[in-house]
């Protein structure tokens, strides 16, 4: 078969039709729903068939299919034989049987719907102490930073969860899209002896959620300030303590606003999407060990409003360590340099 002909069958099968032979389907607003051939599937709900994407998808056990990989999937034949049925369905001729490849839906074609959280999940975990905001407040901070430390952690919507501070995605349109919890030490510190979590899949709140049924999509940590300073150009740093850190010593303003990526290897043109959208000026703020690899990702980023920032290291010492970031260079000078440092 050559490719002029699977193109012709591929345009010509319709996936209502193909699993309409199969499944017994009901329109749904644009989609169709029936009960997925390849799961125990006893509900509707799982399985959709979009006339428009022409493929189906199972939201319960992952079968994402066209016409050809459904027929492939249900009569388990291979990929010519599929189109050759497809071809007998619709009439279509093949004049030869030569071997071409299939090649699969892929998944991120057919995105879940997004997750969202109720702002109630939120609030229940305000207010509480952790380690990290008792750290926070410890800080021998300027008066003008002092007076900060509170708006900041109300401003982020920093919780607790048992021991374990929350930090909560919230993106710009102020949906929750998850939180992260986790340990930190009296020493400000992080407690690497316990993983963090994510507050989606916390039992108590787990179970409120079909979450195979939905995509978790993560943000960066204080997106939801991007409206009020709708100028303000963006400082990401790794880790959520920064972000907070430095927005108590330098404050958020039209100037600049500060979030956090969540962690090294999270920075990426999908996380950064919201603020590429925007149109914002992004500074990326590595911490010293990350610089080669933040500045390799964001030339593959590649969005004229990226820059990388590594300024702050002028003020680097020894003493700061080869991991340093720019809170852990903010508190040292905060605590008179390396001479009063514990
Ligand atoms: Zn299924």
């Amino acid at each position: 078969m050559d490719r002029w002909t699977e193109a012709r069958i591929k345009d010509t099968a319709k996936i209502v039709e193909v699993v309409g032979d199969y499944v017994e389907l009901r329109k749904r607003g644009v989609e169709y729903e029936g009960l997925c051939p390849f799961h125990n599937d006893r509900h509707l709900g799982s399985f959709k068939v979009s006339p428009a994407k022409n493929i189906c998808t199972c939201f319960s056990c992952g079968a994402t299919y066209d016409p050809a990989g459904f027929i492939m999937a249900k009569e388990k034949v291979s990929y010519p034989d599929a189109l050759g049925m497809l071809a007998k369905r619709y009439g279509i001729a093949i004049d030869s049987q030569e071997n071409i490849d299939y090649k699969p839906v892929r998944r991120e074609a057919v995105r879940l719907p997004m997750l969202v959280m109720s702002n109630d999940i939120v609030r229940a975990t305000i207010g509480g102490d952790t380690d990290l905001t008792r750290w926070l407040r410890s800080l021998p901070w300027s008066p003008e930073q002092r007076a900060r430390v509170e708006t900041v952690l109300r401003d982020y919507a920093v919780g607790s969860r048992g021991d374990r501070v929350v930090f909560w995605q919230v993106d710009e349109q102020g949906r929750v899209r998850t939180g992260k919890a986790m340990k930190y030490m009296p020493d400000g510190h992080r407690d690497k002896s316990v993983n963090p979590g994510w507050m989606h899949n916390q039992p108590g709140i787990r179970e409120q959620f079909d979450l195979k049924g939905h995509e978790v999509e993560k943000v960066p940590f204080g997106l939801h300030l991007l409206n009020r300073y709708p100028h303000a150009a963006i400082n990401i740093v790794e880790s959520e303590k920064t972000a907070l850190v430095c927005a108590i010593a330098y404050g958020n303003s039209e100037q600049y606003l500060w979030m956090a990526i969540g962690g090294k290897a999270m920075l990426s043109r999908e996380r950064l999407e919201p603020l590429i959208k925007a149109e914002r000026r992004i500074y990326l703020w590595p911490d010293k060990d990350a610089i080669d690899e933040w500045r390799d990702k964001a030339k593959k980023i590649g969005v004229d409003n990226i820059k990388l920032y590594t300024n702050y290291l002028v003020d680097w010492r020894e003493a700061d360590g080869p991991k340093a970031d720019v809170a852990d260079i903010i508190i040292r000078q905060l605590q008179g340099d390396e001479g009063r440092r514990t």
